[in-house]
């Protein structure tokens, strides 16, 4: 076991090692991965890292003591949301990511349905089968259940499935907007028509594409309506840290009325020390993650975001095109957003060794398990690697289809 150095070690030799520790990870620069990291180019990097820099000290969770940061964090909950078409009564939270704003939003119905429908003992969650783990996870240690209901043939959230499946005990419905399996909207309006029928919670789930879909809209691509201008969405998340292009440790969770906050502030008093009172699950916070929210936010603006999404959505087209293609592959639909799966119609072609091969030549893999796919998330940062990774993904499918060595099939798919 390694003990702590009895002696310090200058700045420079550790950081000519943390360089060296990097060498062999997978080259998120030269858009080797599908997906953990969001990246446009060096100079939005630095504006995020400058500004988290500038704030790297100070604590969120003293605002009083930095008036600065409560300014900036009040801003960026402002331009979300706007960005959500939410009025005036609506608020929000900076979290430190999707988890903590799931979390939250669970956290704050479930309190809610515990003051206000006094036959709940037992509350579940009503989820497409598609919805991302961390519902499971926020349900696990608040208490609640969680209902998975399949989803359609067309991997969109079965809404009279859901409906069908709502109990005396459901506190809130979700959706994804869209889903991370398979890059799909759930059917929101659909969703929100029956929130409003049986008076419950719907919360949305766009913390992938939150900061992304509404400037594909605006570029002309067709997406459906996913946010506060659809009658019963109660909440949604939204990762800065994804395609905000924000410093990791940034998200949003929104509520369409501030007055829902009651229900998520965790005050506490019995102790020596007095008052303790938070709306996060975190208590200290990174004064950083604000500042570069902050900052990138407003450095890229609609228009930049825009820019983003065009590259994107372009990328996805060539990248799309270039798959179908290739003998005996086929990309799944629909596909709304940022998100591409493609698989093999050929039994000679197996995905998994495509995607093992693929790996042994450098490229991070995403996997799904149904259908058996490989899953990518576009970035920017794709736009200058799709022709290298066409010539190898064709070169590996013939050397798939022919035989030889195929590496072990590696089951994580996370
Ligand atoms: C990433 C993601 C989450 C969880 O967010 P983290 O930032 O990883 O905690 C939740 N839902 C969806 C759809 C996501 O893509």
């Amino acid at each position: 076991m390694r003990n702590l150095p009895k002696n310090g070690t200058d700045w420079t030799t550790l950081k000519h090692a943390l360089d060296e520790a990097k060498q062999d990870d997978y080259d998120w620069r030269g858009g080797r991965l599908p997906l953990y990291v969001y990246y446009l180019d060096d100079d939005l990097l630095r504006v995020a890292t400058e500004a988290y820099t500038l704030y790297f000290t100070e604590n969120a969770l003293g605002m009083r003591a930095f008036p600065s940061l409560k300014r900036l964090e009040a801003e960026v909950i402002e331009m979300g949301l706007s960005l959500f078409h939410a009025d005036s009564r609506a608020g929000g939270v900076f979290t430190s990511g999707g988890t903590e704003s799931i979390f939250l939003a669970v956290k704050t119905a479930r309190d809610h349905a515990r003051a206000e429908r006094s036959n709940v003992r037992r509350p579940n969650l009503l989820v497409p089968h598609t919805a991302h783990p961390t519902f499971n996870k926020a349900a696990h240690y608040l208490g609640v259940d969680v209902i998975r209901v399949p989803e359609g043939r067309d991997f969109r959230a079965d809404v009279p499935a859901m409906r069908g499946a709502i109990t005396p005990e459901t506190i809130m419905l979700v959706g994804s907007a869209p889903s991370y399996p398979h890059g799909v909207f759930d059917p929101i309006a659909d969703l929100g028509q029956v929130a409003l029928e049986r008076d419950l919670w719907l919360h949305v789930d766009a913390c992938v594409g939150g900061f992304l879909a509404p400037f594909v809209k605006q570029l002309g691509y067709e997406i459906p309506p996913f946010d506060f201008e659809v009658p019963g969405v109660t909440s949604l998340s939204a990762d800065l840290h994804k395609y905000g292009f924000s410093a990791k440790g940034a998200s949003l969770v929104l509520f369409r009325d501030a007055e829902l906050k009651r229900y998520l502030r965790f005050e506490f008093r019995d102790w020596p020390r007095g008052v303790y009172s938070t709306e996060t699950f975190s208590g200290t916070r990174a004064g950083g993650a604000i500042a570069a929210a902050w900052a990138v936010m407003n450095y890229l603006g609609e228009e930049g975001y825009r820019r983003i999404a065009g590259i994107i959505m372009e990328t996805k087209a060539r990248l799309v095109a270039g798959i179908q293609e290739i003998d005996g592959l086929t990309v799944y639909e629909p596909s709304d957003l940022s998100i591409v799966l493609y698989g093999s119609i050929d039994p000679a072609v197996d995905i998994n060794a495509v995607a093992d091969r693929m790996a042994a030549r450098g490229w991070f893999v995403g996997r799904c398990l149904d259908p058996a796919a490989i899953h990518l998330g576009l970035n920017p940062v794709h736009a200058t690697v799709i022709d290298s990774y066409l010539t190898g993904l064709r070169q590996v499918v013939l050397e798939a289809r022919h035989g030889g060595e195929v590496g072990v099939v590696d089951e994580r798919t996370y």
